[in-house]
């Protein structure tokens, strides 16, 4: 079975190199010319443009930033052929970037209409879980097709879920980060209301913690320092999950809010905070440091 493995940067390359230590063939290319030599100074086929690692493949995996980057390799907008256009009949596409769910599902009846099958998977895990193959990929698309991907996205994470037909796995991850999102701050504020009332950070982690307070922005990624000596608080807020690309994943969480209808208040406000945070210092830093600004906004 012939891989092409389209994006090679933080993310895809560390994954690429797992699905090739796993056994596969595996040929990779990047619009970027050093993120192509990095990928074959560390032993990855590499080929000289998209479609020639396309070319005769019988699974094609994209890991870009965008959707529009997604759209316009599958069937390019200046006629040029594009990856539909040049894999095997029948090729198996799984974009594993973070996108609309819309985007997702123009991607799968692009390929469907080209002849080929096609799953949304995209993953959490981050630049961590891609190196150690612990990525958890929420997948949408058949039955038949998820299984076929299964030992592939098993080769580069732990945890593989099929959530439902095209685009489902991408509303699963934006739903999940609204869910992130909106906890974060709910402990962030949490964290600053107890210092001024004079609750020390180890007495409110103890309690909450251990109580329906509890969830993965207090136990995992404590915003502040000490109770959990992990978390991006006790290494200045060096992420761990950067504020720009909770801000992103919030801008896909606005669209398909907005494309629905849903009542999701406290969604739009975590994505109008996260906004701001983003904007500034907070691009680069770990999301869990939003604790900052409401403390600063708090004086
Ligand atoms: P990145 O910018 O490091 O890598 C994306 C790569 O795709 C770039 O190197 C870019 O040059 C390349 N690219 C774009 N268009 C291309 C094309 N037509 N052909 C070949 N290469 C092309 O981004 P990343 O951090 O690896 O993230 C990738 C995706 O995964 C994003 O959608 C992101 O939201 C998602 N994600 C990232 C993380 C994380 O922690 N970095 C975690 C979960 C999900």
């Amino acid at each position: 079975m012939k891989i092409a493995f389209l994006g090679l940067g933080h993310m895809g390359l560390p994954m690429a190199r797992n699905l090739a230590a796993a056994g596969h063939e595996v040929t990779g290319f990047d619009v970027m010319p050093a993120a192509v030599s990095a990928a074959a100074d560390g032993g990855l086929t590499t080929a000289e443009s998209g479609t020639d690692a396309a070319t005769g493949a019988d699974v094609v995996i994209t890991m870009f930033q965008t959707g529009a980057q997604v759209l316009d390799a599958y069937r390019r907008s200046d006629g040029a052929a594009g990856l539909l256009d040049v894999a095997a009949p029948g090729a198996l596409f799984i974009d594993c970037s973070t996108i609309a769910v819309d985007e997702a599902r123009a991607a799968h009846a692009l390929a469907e209409a080209a002849g080929h099958r096609s799953l949304d998977a995209p993953v959490s895990g981050g630049v961590v879980g891609a190196e150690n193959a612990t990525l958890a990929f929420m997948v949408g698309g058949t039955d038949e097709d998820f299984e076929a991907a299964r030992p592939l996205l098993e080769a580069m994470g732990r945890r593989v879920v099929h959530c439902g037909g095209a685009g489902l796995g991408q509303a699963a991850k934006v739903c999940n980060n609204m869910i992130l999102a909106v906890s974060q701050i709910a402990v962030a504020e949490a964290f600053v209301l107890g210092e001024r009332l004079g609750l020390s950070h180890q007495a409110l982690f103890d309690v909450a913690s251990n109580a329906s307070g509890q969830c993965w922005a207090l136990t995992t990624n404590c915003p502040v320092p000490g109770p959990v000596p992990t978390s991006p608080a006790n290494r200045d807020y060096q992420p761990g999950f950067a504020g720009a690309l909770m801000n992103k994943d919030l801008g896909l969480a606005e669209h398909a809010i907005s494309a629905t209808g849903v009542e999701a208040r406290m969604g739009m406000l975590a994505r109008e905070i996260y906004a701001q945070y983003a904007a500034g210092d907070g691009a680069g830093q770990d999301f869990s440091g939003i604790i900052n600004t409401i403390r600063a906004e708090s004086a």
